[in-house]
């Protein structure tokens, strides 16, 4: 056990986070001056996440985590543009954050939005278009796998992600030298529980 990966036990200390979230026994640590005074001159979060902006899916709640612990990048449907997958290098090439999880959801709005626009042969207003084509390649997918559109989406849109991160020759070149793991997770609304994807 001495020669695992600090990634395995980050995904189990949020696992761990996670269960105590849904039971009811969040122990909200980290969360105290002591704690801010600690990190100020310096951050060493244990995991990333790229999650969604819902607001039902705050990745600190969800896992029970506090001031420090988790480098979040959160956009709508967790699509990734310049900015979010900068952001995501960042993390790993400077903080050398060893776990990358993307994190999506039941129910996502973005998805769902995403799949109305192209029913409907829409465009979406404003930049949220900009989602829409990010978010399109997913349920396309689904379309062709069959099951319920909306939830074989969200599916799609997690593993889709992962499989676009890996082409960015910083995460890659992470990999490459076993110092980063990236996984996918979904969370259930009603539950509050993340299951790790394969
Ligand atoms: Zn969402």
């Amino acid at each position: 056990m001495t020669n695992s990966h600090p990634a395995d036990a980050a995904i189990q200390r949020l696992l761990e986070g996670n269960q105590r979230y849904r039971s009811g026994q969040a122990a909200h640590p980290h969360a105290n001056a002591e704690r801010r005074s600690e990190i100020a001159h310096g951050q060493q979060p244990f995991a990333i996440i790229l999650g969604c902006v819902d607001s039902r899916v705050p990745p600190e709640m969800v896992f029970d985590c506090g001031l420090g612990d988790l480098f979040v990048i959160r956009s709508a449907g967790q699509a990734l543009d310049a900015a979010v997958l900068g952001s995501l290098e960042f993390g790993v090439a400077e903080l050398h954050i060893p776990l990358l999880v993307v994190l999506g959801h039941e129910k996502c709005g973005a998805v769902i939005a995403t799949i109305e626009a192209l029913e409907q042969h829409a465009q979406a207003e404003g930049s949220i278009q900009a989602l829409v084509e990010a978010i399109r390649p997913a349920v396309e997918q689904a379309h062709t796998q069959g099951g319920p559109l909306l939830e074989s989406a969200v599916q799609a849109n997690i593993l889709l992600d992962i499989a676009a991160l890996k082409k960015s020759p910083v995460l890659a070149e992470a990999m490459h030298k076993d110092e980063l793991k990236i996984v996918g997770a979904h969370y259930s609304l009603a539950s509050g529980r993340v299951e790790i994807l394969a």
